[in-house]
């Protein structure tokens, strides 16, 4: 593209699944933003390790140097697709405070550096966009930020992980235990060769660190967040689920909690818990995303798309390169950060939730009832209970099954219970224990 002194200058850290896909739409829609934004993009340069001239773009473009890329005089904004945390973290921060507006898919920064970042952004004026970080294509942060501006956000819940969501889907269709699902996620390339960050749950609490700090106008980091990954959930406690009505989703929880006092606190978290199958999100599924939004005078909002992916999650970047580039043409800026409340933490001992609890015990008279009473001492009010008799190879009875679900109970509360029930004479085990998305009281 020919030189124009009004051209937006944009400069594009990484060029892996995120970062090819946008240089293409910048380089194939250049007219159509050029109109939408007043004023034609024009690529300064592309961050990569590899300078070479097999990666499909001019190899003049590609520069190993991101230091000199970010403080470029030619460079109004800077789109960084490199992750991790570092180098992310130094040249958004570079860029920032070269005074120009930043556009970041960068979820595991974003979680832990907010702050900071969005303390430089203010300092010099300029804009720091993040949409393509929560749900990929999915747009949630916008409609968090702008369009529910006046209302007041009582909970965000979403599916904001497709790994997980994909491994539990499958284990839910085929009966599959965790350890095969995942092999299966793998070698489809749903899981990346080391799932870690997935699957205990780290992808997902850093989304809902961003996703609570939105929503409730407070700093929450990743730190702040009560985390449960996948690990640990069987192919039993998917039999338990479909038998109570439900399916098993890792959930990542924001919530605005007051409590007696008439208090207000955020609560942020993340678990695998049993969803009814009425409620919205268990019919996600496979690696796709969805948010529900609850607020006051809104009331349920549903947010359902393509939570990753190169394109998909280019939309979304791209999304946030328009607006920072309309804001420099036009003057302005977009929405700050907006902290003002400072709510405090709630810790998880404080949440009230519904329990679903499974237990191998001796199969001895009057064990359903000492167990029943371990809840009752606790203040753990049980709704349904049900037993089963658990009979080995030979067919020979050899203990039972009490399968309890609660009414809604706190963690510390049912925490307690469940480390009486570990100690007690006639529990063999505990063998599960997950939470319950909404299904009443
Ligand atoms: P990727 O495919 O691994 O690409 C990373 C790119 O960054 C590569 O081009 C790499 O250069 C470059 N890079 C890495 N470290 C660098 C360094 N020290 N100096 C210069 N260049 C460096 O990553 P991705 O999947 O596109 O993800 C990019 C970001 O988007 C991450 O923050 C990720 O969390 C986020 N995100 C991704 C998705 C998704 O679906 N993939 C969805 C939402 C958010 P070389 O090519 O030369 O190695």
């Amino acid at each position: 593209m020919a030189e124009d002194k009004n051209a937006v200058g944009v400069a594009v850290l990484g060029l892996g699944n995120v970062g090819s896909e946008v240089v293409r739409i910048i380089e194939e829609d250049a007219e159509d933003l050029a109109a939408r934004i007043g004023a034609p993009l024009q690529l300064r340069g592309i961050g990569v390790r590899r300078v070479a001239a097999d990666r499909g773009v001019p190899v003049e473009l590609l520069t190993d140097d991101i230091d000199a890329l970010v403080a470029r005089d030619d460079v109004d904004i800077v789109v960084e697709l490199m992750g991790p945390v570092e180098p992310a973290r130094k040249a958004i921060l570079a860029a920032l405070e070269n005074g120009k507006s930043v556009v970041t898919a960068n979820k595991a920064l974003l979680a832990q550096s907010t702050g900071k970042l969005a303390e430089a952004a203010e300092k010099a004026r300029v804009d720091l966009y993040f949409e393509a970080a929560v749900a990929g294509a999915i747009p949630v942060i916008r409609p968090l930020t702008q369009s529910l501006a006046g209302d007041t956000v009582l909970r965000v819940a979403g599916i904001v992980n497709g790994t997980t969501n994909y491994i539990l889907s499958a284990m839910n269709d085929t009966g599959a235990d965790y350890e095969s699902a995942l092999a299966d996620a793998s070698a489809l390339g749903y899981a990346e060769a080391d799932p870690t960050a997935d699957v205990e749950g780290h992808d997902a609490a850093a989304k809902a660190a961003i996703l609570a700090s939105i929503a409730f106008h407070t700093r929450v980091t990743a730190d702040d967040v009560y985390c449960e990954g996948i690990t640990k959930v069987t192919a039993e406690d998917f039999e338990s689920a479909k038998a109570l009505g439900c399916t098993i989703k890792l959930l990542a929880i924001c919530e605005r909690l007051t409590t007696d006092k008439g208090k207000q606190r955020v609560s942020a978290r993340v678990y695998p818990a049993l969803v009814p199958l009425d409620h919205p999100l268990a019919s996600v599924g496979g690696a796709f995303n969805a948010v529900v939004v609850e607020a006051e005078a809104a009331g349920r909002l549903m947010f359902y798309g393509q939570g990753a992916g190169g394109a998909p999650t280019a939309s979304a970047v791209l999304g946030d390169l328009v607006m920072a580039a309309r804001n420099r043409v036009q003057g302005g800026r977009g929405p700050r950060e907006s902290k003002y409340a400072k709510l405090p933490i709630a810790p998880i001992g404080m949440i009230p939730t519904r329990y679903y609890v499974s237990l191998y015990v001796s199969d001895k008279p009057g064990v359903l009832s000492s167990v029943a009473a371990e809840f009752a001492k606790r203040e753990v009010s049980i709704a349904e209970v049900r037993q089963e008799g658990v009979v080995n190879e030979g067919g020979e009875r050899v203990g039972a099954r009490i399968a309890v679900l609660t009414h809604r109970a706190t963690d510390e509360a049912l925490s307690k219970t469940i480390t009486a029930l570990e100690g007690h004479d006639a529990v063999s085990s505990v063998a599960s224990v997950l939470r319950m998305e909404g299904a009443g009281e």
